[in-house]
């Protein structure tokens, strides 16, 4: 008579072919995580930031649970700035000199422009600003346009921005805020708000928070156009200042920011002082106001799933890390910009580790606080016209 496998050993055949399918997911998912720490730490986000910009977040976040957590990394890597020009046909290890140079000259750091002096002899400049992304930085960047997920955004302009407003009128400090065009379609009573408020500087900050490497030249520029013309609707007069939403500039980007006539960039990190840029070896007399991801309020406590940021970390851990940045600001007689997102730091205890810092600043002796645009101005007058 057949004999089948007895239970006990089908149990241990059942059990063991579970436990390998458990480890081979787990070898899977730490071959994952490698391969997405080996992508952030070089920079490299590539193929997962590539699928992001075009759109495969989102496709991926409808497979809900499973999808999710990828789309939010591969969305993730496109926020954190890691999107990256696509990646080379030839590996980098393998080009000459000239493609060196030719890769990293594409858009450089120039002249450093940190004036000999700050008005009034004050000893250090601060600019603080707010980046406005409400929704569109779900709906675009990440690809997401789920209730849940948008709402995050919505606080931003609900709740973040009444806060950061009032804190300001409160300490009367100036800021500037960088708007995508689309925040304010949504949200018409923020230009309301700030319309009150000139002492504020509204700078640009693309139409729905899209990602300029994932455009063509000429839809770059015709998005471009369409979120100025919001600006001339709602305000009358176009804004100087220009910060990627991304963070990342395509191969068209700084000549569209010099066409539409722009006083200054704030999207790149080359230095701490302000610079002029340089586009593929050439002076372009455009004035750079560098931000770094350590004066940003998204890396700390901007949450997604399944990312290497924290995420959801005590306010009072980056306290230290933005009054040192400061201090040796301070001391070197530098340029501090300071950038936040109401939707992130407008929480309530990151407001009170906010007002801590500002209320540290004002107690130094000599320090100038101003818009973006009043810092460009100086610069630029302090340097004589930088346009070659
Ligand atoms: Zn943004």
């Amino acid at each position: 008579m057949h004999r089948g496998p007895s239970r006990s050993a089908e149990r241990a055949r059942s059990g063991s072919a579970e436990r390998a399918r458990s480890e081979s997911a787990e070898r899977a998912g730490r071959a994952a995580e490698t391969r997405w720490t080996r992508h952030a730490a070089i920079g490299l986000a590539g193929a997962l930031a590539r699928h992001a910009a075009i759109g495969l977040a989102g496709a991926l976040a409808r497979y809900a649970a499973i999808g999710l957590a990828g789309a939010l990394i591969a969305a993730g890597a496109a926020a954190i700035g890691l999107a990256g020009v696509a990646a080379a046909e030839e590996p980098p290890w393998t080009w000459d000199r000239a493609k060196l140079r030719s890769t990293v000259e594409a858009v450089r750091a120039g002249r450093d422009l940190l004036p000999a002096s700050w008005p009034g002899g004050a000893k250090v400049a601060v600019t603080i600003s707010f980046d406005v992304d409400t929704e569109p930085l779900w709906m675009s960047s990440m690809g997401l346009t789920s209730p849940s997920v948008l709402s995050r955004g919505e606080y931003g302009a609900r709740r973040g921005m009444p806060r950061v407003l009032a804190l300001l009128d409160e300490l009367d400090i100036p800021a500037s805020f960088f708007v995508p065009a689309a925040t304010f379609q949504l949200h018409p009573e923020l230009a309301t708000e700030l319309k009150k408020r000139p002492q504020h500087e509204v700078a640009f900050h693309s139409y729905v928070h899209e990602n300029p490497l994932t455009l063509t030249r000429a839809q770059e520029r015709e998005v471009y156009e369409r979120a100025l013309g919001v600006f001339d609707e709602l305000f009358g007069k176009r804004p100087v200042g220009f910060r990627s939403a991304v963070w990342d500039l395509s191969d068209a980007t700084i000549d569209l920011v010099r066409e539409f006539g722009f006083l200054y960039d704030s999207s790149m990190m080359a230095d701490d002082h302000p610079y002029e840029l340089r586009v593929a070896g050439e002076d372009t007399g455009l004035l750079e106001l560098p931000v770094e991801w350590i004066l940003d309020d998204f890396p700390y406590f901007g949450f997604l799933f399944n990312t290497p940021m924290a995420g959801l970390r005590p306010a009072h851990d980056v306290l230290p890390i933005w009054k040192g940045e400061f201090d040796v600001a301070y001391e070197e007689g530098g340029l501090y910009v300071l950038v936040m997102h109401p939707q992130v730091i407008g929480k309530r205890h990151r407001m009170t580790m906010l007002r801590e810092l500002l209320e540290y600043i004002r107690s130094k002796p000599g320090v100038w606080i101003a818009t973006h645009e009043a810092v460009a101005r100086h610069i630029l007058d302090a340097a004589g016209d930088p346009t070659p």
